[in-house]
């Protein structure tokens, strides 16, 4: 018995356990979904094997993570060109940033 790792419909390695139930002393079988074909499965793992679920599953939360810091950093310095470009432009004034009343719908065409 290995953890499952692998979606056997598929062959995603990005299979999210779900939920657990032990089956004996060293046995517990584990739900897990696929999330790029929507397959659901039920694996028996060990111990050890849900430790190594949870290793891959800390690893790759870490990658998602760093992969989404960098792409807000990206997006953010891709924005302040934008406005830096415009300012030098000209391109903005205070009209830009007035507040208009919200409307009020009730009182008709004027
Ligand atoms: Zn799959």
């Amino acid at each position: 018995m290995a953890a499952m790792t692998m979606c056997p419909r598929c062959g995603s390695t990005f299979l999210q356990p779900l939920r657990c139930e032990a089956k004996g002393s060293d046995v517990v079988v584990v739900e897990l979904r696929c999330p790029d074909c929507m397959t659901w499965l039920k694996a028996p793992h060990t111990r050890a094997d849900m430790r190594e679920l949870d290793r891959r599953q800390a690893e790759f939360r870490a990658e998602i993570v760093s992969q989404y810091e960098r792409l807000v950093a990206e997006s953010m310095e891709a924005l302040a060109d934008c406005w830096e470009r415009a300012l030098a432009l000209d391109l903005v004034s205070a009209d830009d940033f007035v507040v208009t009343p919200a409307r009020d719908d009730r009182s008709g065409p004027r």
